[in-house]
Protein backbone atom coordinates (compact mmCIF):
# COMPACT_ATOMS: atom_id res chain seq x y z
CA UNK A 1 0.00 0.00 0.00
CA UNK A 2 1.27 3.38 -0.67
CA UNK A 3 0.76 6.79 1.54
CA UNK A 4 0.10 9.47 -1.13
CA UNK A 5 -0.38 13.30 0.06
CA UNK A 6 -2.33 15.48 -2.53
CA UNK A 7 -3.41 19.27 -1.92
CA UNK A 8 -7.42 19.80 -1.78
CA UNK A 9 -8.85 23.09 -3.05
CA UNK A 10 -8.28 24.44 0.04
CA UNK A 11 -4.63 24.54 0.18
CA UNK A 12 -4.51 21.68 2.56
CA UNK A 13 -2.63 18.40 2.79
CA UNK A 14 -4.57 15.49 2.35
CA UNK A 15 -2.70 12.06 2.98
CA UNK A 16 -4.21 8.90 1.63
CA UNK A 17 -3.56 5.26 1.65
CA UNK A 18 -4.03 3.88 -2.11
CA UNK A 19 -3.68 0.31 -2.58
CA UNK A 20 -2.14 -0.97 -5.91
CA UNK A 21 -5.22 -2.65 -6.60
CA UNK A 22 -7.31 -0.01 -6.19
CA UNK A 23 -9.62 1.00 -10.06
CA UNK A 24 -7.15 3.90 -11.36
CA UNK A 25 -4.14 3.10 -9.99
CA UNK A 26 -1.38 1.83 -12.04
CA UNK A 27 2.16 1.02 -10.76
CA UNK A 28 5.44 0.81 -12.95
CA UNK A 29 8.91 -0.27 -11.63
CA UNK A 30 11.85 2.60 -11.68
CA UNK A 31 15.06 2.69 -12.81
CA UNK A 32 17.64 4.05 -9.64
CA UNK A 33 21.47 3.42 -10.46
CA UNK A 34 21.29 1.93 -6.84
CA UNK A 35 18.87 0.24 -4.26
CA UNK A 36 17.39 -2.16 -6.39
CA UNK A 37 15.84 -4.35 -3.79
CA UNK A 38 13.80 -1.45 -2.27
CA UNK A 39 11.33 -1.47 -5.11
CA UNK A 40 11.32 1.84 -6.56
CA UNK A 41 7.70 2.54 -8.37
CA UNK A 42 5.89 5.43 -9.81
CA UNK A 43 2.48 5.50 -9.27
CA UNK A 44 -0.51 6.69 -11.55
CA UNK A 45 -3.37 7.94 -10.75
CA UNK A 46 -6.27 7.71 -13.33
CA UNK A 47 -10.03 8.85 -12.11
CA UNK A 48 -9.42 6.92 -8.69
CA UNK A 49 -12.18 7.28 -5.74
CA UNK A 50 -11.51 6.32 -2.30
CA UNK A 51 -13.57 6.00 0.45
CA UNK A 52 -13.32 8.31 3.51
CA UNK A 53 -11.81 5.88 5.37
CA UNK A 54 -8.23 5.98 3.38
CA UNK A 55 -8.17 9.66 4.49
CA UNK A 56 -5.03 9.48 7.63
CA UNK A 57 -4.63 13.10 7.65
CA UNK A 58 -5.50 16.38 6.73
CA UNK A 59 -4.52 19.95 7.20
CA UNK A 60 -1.04 21.54 7.12
CA UNK A 61 1.97 19.34 6.12
CA UNK A 62 2.88 18.56 9.76
CA UNK A 63 1.75 14.40 9.30
CA UNK A 64 3.90 14.37 5.96
CA UNK A 65 6.09 16.29 7.81
CA UNK A 66 6.48 13.83 11.18
CA UNK A 67 6.36 10.76 8.99
CA UNK A 68 9.21 11.91 7.32
CA UNK A 69 11.25 13.33 9.94
CA UNK A 70 11.46 9.93 11.53
CA UNK A 71 12.44 8.06 8.55
CA UNK A 72 15.39 10.69 7.92
CA UNK A 73 16.54 9.33 11.18
CA UNK A 74 16.21 5.49 10.04
CA UNK A 75 18.15 6.27 6.66
CA UNK A 76 20.80 7.50 8.36
CA UNK A 77 20.80 4.58 11.04
CA UNK A 78 21.81 2.35 7.48
CA UNK A 79 24.34 5.24 6.06
CA UNK A 80 26.18 4.45 9.29
CA UNK A 81 26.27 0.98 9.40
CA UNK A 82 27.18 0.82 5.86
CA UNK A 83 29.89 3.08 6.13
CA UNK A 84 31.63 0.85 8.99
CA UNK A 85 30.83 -2.48 7.14
CA UNK A 86 33.24 -0.67 4.16
CA UNK A 87 35.86 -0.02 6.56
CA UNK A 88 35.94 -3.49 7.22
CA UNK A 89 35.63 -4.82 4.13
CA UNK A 90 38.32 -2.42 2.52
CA UNK A 91 40.82 -3.20 5.80
CA UNK A 92 40.49 -7.38 4.84
CA UNK A 93 41.18 -6.40 1.37
CA UNK A 94 44.17 -4.26 2.52
CA UNK A 95 45.86 -6.92 5.25
CA UNK A 96 46.17 -9.78 1.97
CA UNK A 97 46.90 -7.49 -0.92
CA UNK A 98 50.75 -7.87 -0.96
CA UNK A 99 52.89 -5.54 -3.08
CA UNK A 100 56.50 -5.11 -2.51
CA UNK A 101 56.63 -8.10 -0.97
CA UNK A 102 54.70 -6.22 1.83
CA UNK A 103 51.09 -5.71 3.27
CA UNK A 104 49.89 -2.65 1.63
CA UNK A 105 48.48 -1.69 4.85
CA UNK A 106 52.34 -1.44 5.82
CA UNK A 107 53.08 1.73 3.97
CA UNK A 108 52.12 4.52 5.81
CA UNK A 109 50.41 6.60 3.28
CA UNK A 110 47.52 3.59 3.11
CA UNK A 111 47.54 3.08 7.37
CA UNK A 112 47.00 7.01 7.11
CA UNK A 113 44.14 6.52 4.51
CA UNK A 114 42.77 4.16 6.82
CA UNK A 115 42.79 6.25 9.76
CA UNK A 116 40.89 8.78 8.28
CA UNK A 117 38.53 6.57 7.12
CA UNK A 118 38.26 5.45 10.96
CA UNK A 119 37.86 8.73 11.98
CA UNK A 120 35.08 9.51 9.73
CA UNK A 121 33.51 6.39 10.85
CA UNK A 122 33.82 6.98 14.77
CA UNK A 123 33.09 10.69 14.44
CA UNK A 124 29.82 9.41 12.37
CA UNK A 125 28.80 6.88 14.67
CA UNK A 126 28.80 9.17 17.77
CA UNK A 127 26.65 11.45 16.14
CA UNK A 128 24.47 9.05 15.42
CA UNK A 129 24.10 8.01 19.13
CA UNK A 130 23.87 11.15 20.25
CA UNK A 131 20.87 11.79 17.75
CA UNK A 132 18.94 8.21 18.98
CA UNK A 133 19.47 8.87 22.76
CA UNK A 134 17.69 12.50 21.81
CA UNK A 135 15.07 10.46 19.94
CA UNK A 136 14.98 7.76 22.62
CA UNK A 137 14.06 10.28 25.09
CA UNK A 138 11.77 12.10 23.52
CA UNK A 139 14.05 14.97 22.61
CA UNK A 140 13.81 15.68 19.42
CA UNK A 141 11.27 18.11 17.27
CA UNK A 142 8.44 15.76 16.44
CA UNK A 143 8.08 17.47 12.83
CA UNK A 144 11.20 18.72 11.86
CA UNK A 145 14.46 17.84 14.17
CA UNK A 146 17.64 20.02 13.50
CA UNK A 147 20.10 17.22 14.68
CA UNK A 148 18.47 14.14 12.70
CA UNK A 149 18.84 16.72 9.84
CA UNK A 150 22.13 17.68 10.19
CA UNK A 151 23.08 14.05 11.18
CA UNK A 152 21.77 13.05 7.96
CA UNK A 153 24.11 15.41 6.50
CA UNK A 154 26.98 14.84 8.20
CA UNK A 155 27.11 10.77 7.96
CA UNK A 156 26.10 10.94 4.30
CA UNK A 157 29.25 13.35 3.89
CA UNK A 158 31.56 10.92 5.96
CA UNK A 159 30.25 7.78 3.80
CA UNK A 160 31.05 10.08 0.53
CA UNK A 161 34.80 10.96 2.23
CA UNK A 162 35.08 7.31 3.22
CA UNK A 163 34.44 5.14 -0.56
CA UNK A 164 36.45 8.15 -1.75
CA UNK A 165 39.45 7.24 0.29
CA UNK A 166 38.83 3.59 -0.12
CA UNK A 167 39.16 3.63 -4.22
CA UNK A 168 42.45 5.66 -3.34
CA UNK A 169 44.05 2.74 -1.40
CA UNK A 170 42.34 -0.02 -3.48
CA UNK A 171 43.86 -0.12 -6.69
CA UNK A 172 42.10 -1.56 -9.70
CA UNK A 173 40.64 -4.08 -6.75
CA UNK A 174 38.32 -0.97 -6.60
CA UNK A 175 37.13 -1.26 -9.71
CA UNK A 176 37.43 -4.53 -11.10
CA UNK A 177 38.07 -6.67 -8.41
CA UNK A 178 35.17 -6.35 -6.39
CA UNK A 179 31.71 -5.23 -6.91
CA UNK A 180 31.17 -4.18 -3.22
CA UNK A 181 32.60 -0.54 -3.89
CA UNK A 182 30.80 0.11 -6.92
CA UNK A 183 27.39 -1.13 -5.35
CA UNK A 184 27.77 1.14 -2.43
CA UNK A 185 28.70 4.02 -4.30
CA UNK A 186 25.07 3.62 -6.51
CA UNK A 187 23.40 3.00 -3.15
CA UNK A 188 25.09 5.61 -1.24
CA UNK A 189 24.02 8.37 -3.85
CA UNK A 190 20.78 7.64 -3.28
CA UNK A 191 21.08 8.97 -0.28
CA UNK A 192 22.35 12.72 -1.48
CA UNK A 193 18.84 13.18 -2.66
CA UNK A 194 16.50 11.26 -0.41
CA UNK A 195 14.98 12.23 2.80
CA UNK A 196 15.59 16.19 1.62
CA UNK A 197 18.78 16.81 -0.68
CA UNK A 198 22.18 17.96 1.08
CA UNK A 199 21.26 20.97 -0.51
CA UNK A 200 18.04 21.75 1.19
CA UNK A 201 19.07 20.32 4.44
CA UNK A 202 21.68 22.50 4.72
CA UNK A 203 19.95 25.54 4.11
CA UNK A 204 16.66 24.61 6.29
CA UNK A 205 19.34 23.86 8.89
CA UNK A 206 20.75 27.09 8.70
CA UNK A 207 17.90 28.79 8.53
CA UNK A 208 16.22 27.50 11.82
CA UNK A 209 19.33 27.41 13.54
CA UNK A 210 20.25 31.60 12.83
CA UNK A 211 16.21 32.21 13.53
CA UNK A 212 14.56 30.17 16.18
CA UNK A 213 15.78 29.58 19.66
CA UNK A 214 14.19 26.36 20.36
CA UNK A 215 16.56 25.04 17.28
CA UNK A 216 19.48 26.63 18.60
C1 LIG B 1 16.28 6.04 -2.96
C2 LIG B 1 15.27 7.16 -2.89
C3 LIG B 1 14.11 6.94 -2.19
C4 LIG B 1 13.14 7.93 -2.13
N1 LIG B 1 12.02 7.67 -1.42
C5 LIG B 1 11.04 8.57 -1.41
C6 LIG B 1 9.80 8.30 -0.72
O1 LIG B 1 9.63 7.22 -0.13
N2 LIG B 1 8.83 9.23 -0.75
C7 LIG B 1 9.00 10.41 -1.40
O2 LIG B 1 8.08 11.24 -1.40
N3 LIG B 1 10.15 10.71 -2.06
C8 LIG B 1 11.15 9.82 -2.07
N4 LIG B 1 12.33 10.11 -2.74
C9 LIG B 1 12.41 11.38 -3.49
C10 LIG B 1 13.25 12.39 -2.77
O3 LIG B 1 12.68 12.74 -1.55
C11 LIG B 1 13.41 13.58 -3.72
O4 LIG B 1 14.32 13.19 -4.73
C12 LIG B 1 13.93 14.81 -3.01
O5 LIG B 1 12.95 15.29 -2.12
C13 LIG B 1 14.31 15.91 -3.98
O6 LIG B 1 13.23 16.26 -4.80
P1 LIG B 1 13.46 16.35 -6.35
O7 LIG B 1 14.06 15.05 -6.81
O8 LIG B 1 12.19 16.78 -6.99
O9 LIG B 1 14.59 17.45 -6.52
P2 LIG B 1 14.43 18.98 -6.88
O10 LIG B 1 13.30 19.58 -6.13
O11 LIG B 1 14.47 19.06 -8.37
O12 LIG B 1 15.77 19.56 -6.26
C14 LIG B 1 17.04 19.54 -6.91
C15 LIG B 1 17.88 20.62 -6.32
O13 LIG B 1 17.31 21.90 -6.67
C16 LIG B 1 17.51 22.82 -5.61
N5 LIG B 1 16.21 23.23 -5.04
C17 LIG B 1 14.99 22.65 -5.22
N6 LIG B 1 14.02 23.29 -4.56
C18 LIG B 1 14.65 24.33 -3.92
C19 LIG B 1 14.21 25.35 -3.05
N7 LIG B 1 12.92 25.46 -2.69
N8 LIG B 1 15.12 26.21 -2.57
C20 LIG B 1 16.44 26.10 -2.91
N9 LIG B 1 16.91 25.13 -3.72
C21 LIG B 1 16.04 24.26 -4.22
C22 LIG B 1 18.35 22.10 -4.57
O14 LIG B 1 19.70 22.28 -4.85
C23 LIG B 1 18.00 20.65 -4.79
O15 LIG B 1 19.00 19.81 -4.26
C24 LIG B 1 13.33 9.17 -2.80
C25 LIG B 1 14.52 9.40 -3.51
C26 LIG B 1 15.48 8.40 -3.56
C27 LIG B 1 16.73 8.68 -4.33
Amino acid sequence: MFLLYAWDEDDQLAGFIVEPGDPGVRVAPVDGIGFRTCGMSSITLDGVRLPISRLVSHGRTDHAQRYLNGRRLTLTCAVCGMTRALLHHCQARLRVAVRFGRPVLDFPNVAGTVGRMRIAVEASTAMLHRVLAAAGRGDTHPSYDLMISAGKHFITQQALYVIDQALRILGGHGYYGDPYYGMFLLDLISFMCAAGTQDLLEITIGSLSAVSQEFA
